[in-house]
């Protein structure tokens, strides 16, 4: 910009790194500063449009026979209500409590010891978090890069594919593609019928949007010809190759893979006779479930030793180096799930309960609630909840739908457990989930497909222990 020195931005790249490395508290205070007061001044003082928008939403659910907008916005979803929803959330932030102090106080002991202050302001958590997590975990993520060649990553997940689900995943020549790189298979079910065809296209490019993400190009249904194949595409933004070497993917990056190819299975897998009910076509609160649930197996060592090989010598990932990711994995465990649940609560308070004329100022409100899920006192100036888009930036968007993520989760990390049990490659329990869950789409209750699945209703238990939050 025509200037000496260093320019940082609220932008998330730049603001996590702030927080996270940048020694001078000083600067951290202020940078926390400018972010935590977004959006609450000036032309862009957002405060009196959250009140009317919430407003809003609350005048359109009771004029269609609501209470609040947030059983309007569960009618149709697995939750059904806000009160079902808001008691979820409450049950896990009462188990999360004891490890959340827990955490909090081990954190400000590290830091008593490395500089003899235990007081930490909010701009402080993230640097001595990252300074205690190389101090007891010594992890290096950059270290499992060699053992994920991205060709070895996609064999072995087509190889779990076929063992769990009776399907075979396999490369096809000669369809016209958008970028070179792009590769197009066939997923054809046991006995050879052709269930559905994909594209992948996991490279950046300038004229590519960010992230990763699943679409559904044609989706099949039985016609007069018989069943007529869907169609998909998985995407991404993964490492590149560089200079003749293939592309190293980080453990976060296999994730991402595994977690698409879940969405495109529960899309290629659907026999549901109504398109707009087949597939990935289902409630908001189910649809992480095929997704994330295929995330587990890049933690399971069985399923790792499948593909995860160093791509010069062939070795599998060493014990040790395993047994590092797994402990840095429940790192802060209740910190992230407190943060996730302060943000799922402030938007059941805002959505059902909340009166601008009782409560005007929307921001202090917002504060108080989110203010029992931080790991310190927050300011009187801090706003988070004026640049929350996930509530505000569109008609609808996560408003009173912040919850899914938990939700999410703790189905997925509940549905594994039946994996576990009859073993990660048992057949019958990969047929039962195909069955009941990825062939359903919105056919049925999800509740009721998750039942079916389980034979039971959801319990955290499961994901409560992958956070490492269970008592010793
Ligand atoms: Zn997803």
């Amino acid at each position: 910009k025509g200037m000496e020195g260093w320019r940082f931005t609220l932008q998330a790249p730049s603001y996590t790194a702030v927080m996270t490395y940048l020694d001078d508290a000083a600067v951290r205070e202020e940078i926390w500063r400018a972010n935590a007061t977004r959006a609450t001044s000036g032309k862009f003082d957002n405060r009196e449009n959250l009140c009317r928008i919430l407003q809003l939403r609350h005048e359109k659910a009771v004029l269609l026979g609501f209470r609040d907008f947030a059983d309007f916005a569960l009618a149709d979803r697995m939750a059904k209500t806000g009160d079902r929803a808001r008691d979820f959330l409450q049950e896990l932030k009462r188990q999360t409590a004891a490890h959340f102090a827990r955490e909090n106080q081990g954190l400000r002991a590290f830091r008593g010891e490395l500089d003899g202050n235990e007081r930490l302001n909010p701009w402080d958590v993230g640097y001595y978090a990252e300074k205690q997590r190389q101090a007891l975990y010594d992890f290096d993520e950059e270290a499992l890069r060699p053992y994920f060649p991205l060709d070895r990553v996609v064999s072995g997940l087509f190889e779990i594919t076929r063992r769990l689900f009776g399907v075979r995943v396999s490369e096809q020549d000669g369809a016209p593609v958008w970028d070179p790189r792009t590769r197009y298979y066939a997923i054809r079910d046991e006995d050879g019928a052709l269930l559905g065809c994909f594209y992948a296209d996991w490279f950046p490019r300038e004229n590519k949007r960010g992230g990763a993400w699943m679409e559904s190009l044609i989706t099949g249904v039985d016609g007069a010809g018989g069943f007529q194949p869907h169609v998909g595409t998985v995407c991404g933004n993964l490492t590149p190759p560089v200079g003749g070497e293939p592309a190293l993917l980080t453990h976060r990056e296999v994730e991402t893979i595994f977690h698409e190819f879940g969405h495109l299975l529960h899309h290629c897998l659907s026999r549901v006779e109504l398109r707009t009910l087949a597939g990935t076509n289902v409630a908001w609160d189910f649809v992480e479930l095929p997704s994330q649930i295929m995330e587990n197996w890049c933690w399971e060592r069985e399923a790792l030793d499948l593909f995860a090989r160093h791509y010069q010598t062939g070795e599998m990932v060493p014990d040790e180096l395993y047994q590092k990711m797994k402990r840095a994995r429940t790192y802060r465990g209740a910190n992230s799930q407190m943060r996730q649940l302060g943000l799922g609560t402030v938007d059941f308070a805002l959505h059902a309960g909340y009166s601008p004329e009782a409560e005007p100022d929307v921001v202090a409100y917002s504060r108080r609630i989110l203010g029992e899920f931080s790991p310190v006192e927050l300011p009187e100036e801090y706003a988070g909840i004026a640049s929350f888009t996930h509530l505000f930036a569109d008609p609808v968007g996560y408003a009173a739908g912040y919850y899914s993520y938990k939700w999410a989760e703790v189905l997925d990390a509940d549905a594994f457990t039946q994996f576990r049990a009859n073993g990660v490659f048992d057949r019958a329990t990969g047929r039962r989930f195909r069955e009941m869950v990825l062939s359903r789409g919105d056919g049925a209750d999800p509740a009721e497909l998750y039942r079916a699945f389980m034979g039971r209703d959801p319990d955290p238990a499961a994901l409560m222990e992958r956070l490492g939050l269970v008592d010793a």
